[in-house]
């Protein structure tokens, strides 16, 4: 028993517990952290953690203790009781969400420091400064994230078994624009696109979730689907607003379970690549997508065309809009 206790407390630090509760504590020397009690009504700080024993104490109400003392104060539950509610709460995704949360944040804030990440914006036709904004677009000069979110309290196992962090401690995204993937109310993962000549894609480890914006669309009878970020942002510059991403041409299976929830037309805008991958891939989903009574249409760009590079070569709103209304089945 003793030994469960510490191993559920070295899973989830009182810190981290704290602030996926939303405690807004500032850090004062080198592993204190004050702020309000959330224990009692009060309007300056006096709940001091200290993250190096792991405990809390507060000089107003005068309660302190470790994390199950805390559980057990503020829901006022029982010793055993706040155990169990510990170890449902110490699955990895509450964790994961709240990290990916903060480090998001910490991108968007970035990027208009670099001017080299605002340049590829718009080299890749992205312009509009409310749609950077609405998607949370950011960017991720390398070197700065892991200072950035252990002064914020999270553990470097946290942010190694997220991904953020490489084996050898450096940050894992380098020199990338980043898009944050959400599903529902959290961020599953973050879509990190390479501004100079790092592999071009890349994604932290676990599910890349369901169809990006999905929520958005999912009511629409007529759905643009294409396979990357920067086609989706183009598009939605370009006022259409029916777009949702598939991050790649294999959908995983909740996507696809996403894109048959209902009768609609699904017009897939893939590359058109030499290669012709794009199209094979469009050809395989149109057929997937009719087997279960959803209507697809293949939508033809210019060859050697995606939509990204059509609105980047002038392309324009008019112009897609014919190539939509000419899709093949
Ligand atoms: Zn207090």
């Amino acid at each position: 028993m003793g030994e469960d206790v510490e191993a559920l407390k070295r899973r989830l630090p009182l810190l981290e517990y704290l602030r996926q509760h939303n405690w807004a504590g500032q850090p004062v020397g080198r592993s204190e952290f004050v702020g309000l009690c959330p224990l009692h009504e009060e309007t300056r700080p006096s709940f001091y953690v200290n993250t190096r024993k792991n405990v809390f104490y507060c000089h107003g109400c005068g309660q302190g203790g470790d994390l199950i003392r805390f559980i057990q104060l503020s829901r006022n539950l029982s010793f055993r009781q706040s155990l169990a509610c510990l170890d449902s709460q110490t699955t990895p995704a509450v964790g994961t969400a709240a990290v990916l949360e903060q480090a998001a944040a910490f991108y968007q804030q970035q990027l208009d420091h670099y001017p080299e990440a605002i340049l590829y914006l718009n080299r890749r036709g992205l312009h509009d400064p409310a749609l950077i904004s609405e998607l949370k677009i950011g960017y991720a000069p390398g070197g700065t994230l892991r200072r950035h979110l252990t002064a914020q309290g999270y553990s470097f196992d946290l942010l190694r078994q997220v991904g953020l962090i490489n084996v050898n401690g450096s940050d894992a995204f380098y020199q990338r624009i980043v898009f944050p993937l959400r599903q529902g109310d959290h961020i599953v993962n973050l879509y990190g696109r390479s501004i100079g000549a790092a592999f071009a894609h890349r994604f932290l480890p676990g599910t890349k979730g369901g169809l990006y914006a999905w929520e958005k669309v999912q009511h629409c009878p007529e759905v643009i689907l294409v396979e990357g970020l920067f086609d989706y942002v183009v598009l939605r510059q370009a006022a259409f607003h029916n777009v949702a991403c598939s991050l790649g041409t294999h959908l995983n299976a909740d996507q696809f379970l996403e894109l048959c929830d209902g009768p609609r037309t699904v017009y897939l805008t893939f590359d058109v690549d030499a290669n012709q991958s794009g199209q094979q891939a469009a050809v395989q989903l149109a057929l997937r997508l009719s087997a279960r009574g959803i209507t697809a249409r293949r939508v033809l760009l210019p060859q050697g065309h995606d939509p990204n590079s059509f609105f980047v070569e002038d392309g324009n709103t008019q112009q897609f809009q014919s190539l939509v209304e000419a899709a093949q089945p």
